[in-house]
Order: C-alpha cells, then sequence, then structure tokens
C-alpha cells in the first residue's frame, strides 16, 4: 500500500477547514490529518481532534490552552497554544502538505513558514498573496514549495494552464459571481443590510470572504492573488460576471483558443484537486450535469457601485505595500460592518481614505509589510471612529 499523504490544516474550524476534512473523511485511504489548528473555536477543534487524532493540534488564542489540553490529554495528541506555536507545527517533518486556510493576514506568517519548510502549500489564504505575494512566489522557488491554489478561480485556471506555458496566456477572465447586491441601484446599496450581506447567492463561506464577495473586494483581491501565482500582468485580467457560477475562471490564449473549468459551485473540488494534484481521484462530488446548467451568462462588472475592483487594481498596478495597506483597510472595514458599526457602502471609502494617503514603499521587507500592516490599521480604525 501507498503511504497516505499527511496533511496540516491551519484554520480546520473554518468554512475551508471544516470541507477539507471531509475531503479526507471521504478519501481515508489517501489522506490522513497531521496538524489542525483553530484561533478561538476550542469546541469544535477538540471535536475534530477526537475523530481525526492528528499528531499535534494548536489554539492560537492562548486563553483556550487548557481546556484544549485537558480534554484531549487521554489522547496522543501534542497540544501547542500561540501565534509562535503556529510556525513551528507546519515545519513538522511528517506533514506532507500544508493547507492555508487562516483567514487574512493572520494566515500570512505559518504560510511563509511552511514554505520556508519546503511543504507542498494548498493556499486558500488569498490575502497572503495579496499582502506579501512578490515574497512569497520568490521564497516558493527557493525552498522548492509548490503553491497549488484552492481558490476555485485560481484552481481553474491553474487547471486550464496544465502542460501550458504561461507565455502563451493572452488574458484570464477571472468570473465573479456578482455577489447578492449585483442588481441593486446606487440608492438601495446604501440601505442594505448585514443579513442581506451574509446571503451569498451561489457560496457558502466564511463571514469575511462572505462580505467581500458582496462589495467585489473578493474580486479584487483574487486579481492581486492571480498577478503572483500565474506571473501575469494587470492588464491582462478581465473580471467577468458569470451570475450562475458554473464556469469557475478561463485562459484566453495568444493563438485565439479559451480554455474554461467548470463544475458545480462546490469548494471540495478545488480542495481536492490541490491535495490530490497532480493526480485526480474519482469521487462523489463527480454530479456535474451540463444539460441542467445550459444557460450560463457574462456581463461587465458595475464598477460605480462597486468601486473596491477599481480600488484593489490600482492597489494592483501600483505594487509595493500598497496591496498590504488595501488588504488591511479592507479587513478593519469589513470587520466594523460585521459589527454593524458603519454601512455597507463605507466599506470602500474607508479603504480608499487608507490607501490614497498612505506612505509608498516601492520593494517593503516582510518588516516593511508587517509595520504597514498595523499603520494602516491604525488609520482605518480612527477613520470608522
Ligand atoms: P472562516 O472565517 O470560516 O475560517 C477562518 C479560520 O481561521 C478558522 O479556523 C479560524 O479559527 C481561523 N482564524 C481566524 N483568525 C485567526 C487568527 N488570528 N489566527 C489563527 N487562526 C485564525 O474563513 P474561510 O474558511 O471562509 O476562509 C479561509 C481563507 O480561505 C480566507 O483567506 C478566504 O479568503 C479563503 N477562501 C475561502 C473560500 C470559502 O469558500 N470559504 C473560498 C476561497 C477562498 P476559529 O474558528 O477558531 O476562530
Ligand atoms: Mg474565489
Amino acid at each position: 500500500m501507498n503511504k497516505k499523504i499527511s496533511i496540516a490544516i491551519l484554520g480546520s474550524t473554518g468554512s475551508i477547514g471544516k470541507q477539507a476534512l471531509d475531503v479526507i473523511s471521504k478519501n481515508e485511504n489517501l489522506f490522513q490529518v497531521e496538524v489542525l489548528t483553530a484561533h478561538s473555536n476550542s469546541s469544535l477543534l477538540i471535536q475534530q481532534s477526537i475523530k481525526y487524532l492528528p499528531n499535534a493540534v494548536v489554539i492560537t488564542n492562548e486563553l483556550e490552552y487548557e481546556y484544549v489540553k485537558n480534554a484531549l490529554a487521554k489522547y496522543n495528541i501534542s497540544v501547542y497554544a500561540g501565534k509562535d506555536a503556529l510556525n513551528q507545527v507546519v515545519t513538522f517533518s511528517t506533514i506532507d502538505i500544508v493547507l492555508s486556510s487562516i483567514v487574512g493576514f493572520a494566515g500570512l506568517e505559518s504560510t511563509i513558514s511552511a514554505i520556508k519548510a519546503g511543504k507542498k502549500i494548498a493556499l486558500a489564504n488569498k490575502e497572503s498573496l495579496v499582502v506579501a505575494g512578490n515574497i512569497i512566489i520568490e521564497l516558493s522557488k527557493q525552498y522548492n514549495s509548490p503553491i497549488i491554489p484552492v481558490d476555485s478561480e485560481h484552481s481553474a485556471i491553474f487547471q486550464c494552464l496544465v502542460g501550458e506555458n504561461t507565455n502563451n496566456i493572452s488574458k484570464i477572465y477571472l468570473t465573479a459571481s456578482g455577489g447578492p447586491f449585483r442588481n441593486l441601484t446606487a440608492k438601495e446599496l446604501e440601505n442594505v443590510t448585514l443579513k442581506d450581506a451574509l446571503l451569498h447567492p451561489k457560496w457558502q463561506m466564511g463571514n469575511k470572504i462572505t462580505i467581500d464577495s458582496a462589495t467585489l473586494m473578493n474580486k479584487g483581491l483574487e486579481a492581486i492573488e492571480a498577478k503572483w501565482l500565474f506571473n501575469i500582468k494587470p492588464e491582462q485580467i478581465e473580471i467577468v460576471v458569470h451570475p450562475e457560477s458554473i464556469i469557475h475562471s478561463m485562459v484566453k490564449f495568444t493563438d485565439g483558443s479559451t480554455k474554461a473549468q467548470l463544475s458545480n459551485p462546490d469548494m471540495r473540488i478545488p480542495i481536492q484537486y490541490a491535495f490530490s494534484f497532480p493526480k485526480r481521484i474519482n469521487s462523489e462530488l463527480n454530479n456535474f450535469d451540463i444539460f441542467a446548467n445550459n444557460s450560463l451568462n457574462f456581463e461587465k462588472p458595475n464598477l460605480i457601485n462597486f468601486p473596491s475592483l477599481n480600488l484593489a487594481f490600482y492597489a494592483m498596478e501600483k505594487a509595493g505595500n500598497l496591496p498590504c495597506v488595501l488588504n488591511a483597510a479592507n479587513e478593519i472595514a469589513v470587520n466594523a460592518f460585521l459589527n454593524n458599526k458603519i454601512k455597507f457602502t463605507d466599506i470602500p471609502k474607508i479603504v480608499e481614505k487608507t490607501l490614497y494617503n498612505f506612505n509608498y514603499i516601492k520593494e517593503p521587507s516582510l518588516s516593511d509589510l508587517i509595520e504597514t500592516d498595523n499603520i494602516a490599521r491604525e488609520i482605518s480604525l480612527k477613520l470608522i471612529k
């Protein structure tokens, strides 16, 4: 029997983390759980640990450590707490794949630690590429640590590019569902509620990315993610609103051909692909019916109602530390919206004000980016107050 592939799931209590565990459960002959990590949801982390029996777990919120440690005392599972533990567990020699699925800037350092340990990275945490794409791509080459995208659009592009020369890419069509507010007027957008914004038409996801999908900032972050993953220029990326969410993205080549990847909108498909690449594995997710999906539509995004897209493209083109500023301001603004402190339409305003007044650093180091992130958060918080 072949050795099972051992997987560390960073952020196992989240939407991606839970779906990754489902993929592993359904393929127990191929995959096993080596490490699980969570931030505060200690009870779910405990349940998952008892079910999957990883070698180690990390709870980054240290206040939860005693509770997790005691609950797992009779199992052969090492329990660690804190951010530094996260950076250490990802280097364990027993790990084959690290699924980076912590949300936000908080996922950056552990992703970098896993890359430096030469692990295969299944990358869901798009924010780490947005903030530090240059550094991450360089490190991934230096440490021979392949990055396989989990984000559905980037998995689609990655799949379209298997066997291709990236020099032959003419354009990437990054598809977007358009979110729950696609057909609203600017005036209607002023009054949308948090509850409306959390109702995504096609995907069940964590709160932060669900709000990013409603503002279309998610697509802006994904454009920056694509730029780094596929080494393409901002002008080669076109956002296409495709409300059915069946085509997950497309690549147009210089010879006039365009390739697309289609499936039901189910994140377990790209998660599974990232785990099994370069192979494909048979799965019950193989139930896509083309005749039930015989109407596929495409529109240009509304840049007036959804200014976040232009802000992200501005940051992508200027590069340096500006994508980091964009991301930090967005995390703060989305969090404020999730706590009913600001209106939906205030989110891009806070990002814009933070972004346009920031000290530009052309080639930031990792410590410059950590400082940029801190300062951008402070500025955005002041704007909210
Ligand atoms: P969730 O909010 O559902 O889950 C986030 C996970 O990260 C949880 O396990 C959470 O732990 C953990 N976490 C939160 N804050 C911290 C922190 N400060 N330190 C350590 N761990 C932390 O997010 P999603 O699963 O939706 O998204 C995860 C990533 O994947 C994001 O970058 C997102 O953009 C990307 N992604 C998600 C998709 C989706 O369908 N959900 C699709 C494509 C990309 P706890 O639960 O204990 O708080
Ligand atoms: Mg996506």
